[in-house]
């Protein structure tokens, strides 16, 4: 494969990483101007198996969305809903979100992803109250919720700094802030998608306070839109720039733009060889990031499964009910079970591993597949 790597030019990155370098913005660019994928691919898995060999990472997790009301706009969001009461639009009340744990007590979930729109006017107690009572019900779980838009949204609406919505979050329950929200940090492209709400600056400096107050946080990337392959690199190294500062990110994130039901339904959704790209150049760009995760009910559970070999180590988890995906189009299953998994990743030729939100193991490579629980 290093003769077709020389073949395209790209000698001098093999070179860098051989050596141990941190690859450029110009570097970034022309690994997305590569023609050969599968030379890229090579590449990315060469750095991947540096770090996992083998191994690759699932979750025992549950999805919750708790409301789909939300005031700001995305182009691409197919999720929200702007005012409660219109149609298609739902709130949970804290009984309805927990009984989305109880009715699970069976299965030996060790998370809950709770992501929400911006709701104008749910106070701060509810989303307290939501994080004790999970915690009551189950005090082991735990809490990755609330993207950094919902935190600054929660910062504005209740006249609070970022840092006091935090430490008020953490105390309630909070262990970890999911990556979403970060969509392109370009200010060109947020501007067009996404222009009311909680730009690239603030979302990094929440993620980096959350650092400072001992979590961990994940970053994820939206591509397959408007934004171009330098805008892309860009948001990757501002990522390793804020990895550089407080070492806190776990997962670095590629979301495929999905294009149903959406006011961006124009453009096509990105291809499955795009898809692939876009995750080995993450793997080679982020050369401090432990993980790169292929969020399966994006991407499609079969890229998903061939990104393994693209510089991903990651799967994410079961999920189950995820809405925000779905309700763009995605025809991905709506939860895997976790035998599932094991088999989908073992027949590709690597490593399952079960692993808690800090990636402690659960269940090792070693276990058999049937061995875990199964999603009912
Ligand atoms: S992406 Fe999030 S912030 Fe934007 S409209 Fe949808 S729910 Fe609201």
């Amino acid at each position: 494969m290093l003769h077709r790597l020389n073949e395209v030019g790209l000698a001098d990155i093999v070179e860098k990483l051989d050596a141990c370098q941190r690859l450029s913005f110009d570097d970034g660019v022309r690994l997305f101007e590569c023609p050969d994928l599968l030379a890229l691919g090579w590449l990315a898995n060469r750095e991947r198996e540096k770090r996992h060999d083998g191994r690759t990472y699932y979750n025992f997790n549950i999805r919750l969305e708790a409301t789909n009301v939300c005031v700001a706009s995305c182009l691409f969001c197919s999720f929200a809903r702007l005012r409660p009461g219109d149609p298609g639009s739902y709130t949970m009340s804290l009984e309805q979100a927990w009984d989305k744990l109880r009715e699970r007590a069976h299965q030996p979930l060790t998370e809950i992803h709770v992501v929400n729109g911006l709701h104008p006017d749910l106070p701060f107690d509810y989303y307290l109250d939501m994080l004790r009572g999970f915690k009551r019900i189950r005090p082991g779980i735990h809490l990755k919720c609330f993207t950094a838009v919902e935190i600054a949204f929660f910062a504005d609406l209740y006249k609070m700094s970022d840092e006091q919505v935090l430490r008020e979050l953490q105390a309630a329950g909070l262990d970890s802030l999911p990556g979403g929200g970060a969509e392109i940090f370009a200010e060109r492209v947020r501007r067009k998608i996404c222009h009311d709400k909680c730009g690239a600056d603030r979302y990094l400096a929440i993620h980096r306070t959350a650092h400072a107050l001992g979590m961990r946080t994940n970053v994820t990337m939206l591509y397959g839109h408007i934004e171009t392959h330098e805008e892309r690199v860009d948001h990757m190294l501002r990522a390793r720039a804020l990895q550089d500062e407080t070492g806190g990110l776990q997962a670095f994130i590629p979301l495929a733009f999905h294009p149903d039901n959406n006011q961006m339904r124009k453009l096509p959704a990105p291809s499955a060889t795009e898809t692939l790209r876009v995750h080995a150049v993450s793997r080679l760009m982020l050369d401090n990031i432990p993980h790169v995760k292929a969020f399966w009910i994006a991407t499609g559970v079969d890229v998903a499964q061939l990104s393994l070999w693209f510089g991903v180590d990651d799967l994410d988890g079961t999920v189950q009910e995820e809405k925000i995906y779905h309700m763009a189009g995605a025809r991905t299953p709506e939860a895997m079970t976790t035998t599932a998994i094991r088999r989908l990743i073992r027949a590709a030729g690597r490593d399952p591993v079960e692993r808690d939100t800090l990636y402690n193991v659960v269940i090792g490579p070693e276990s058999p597949d049937d061995a875990p629980v199964l999603v009912q």
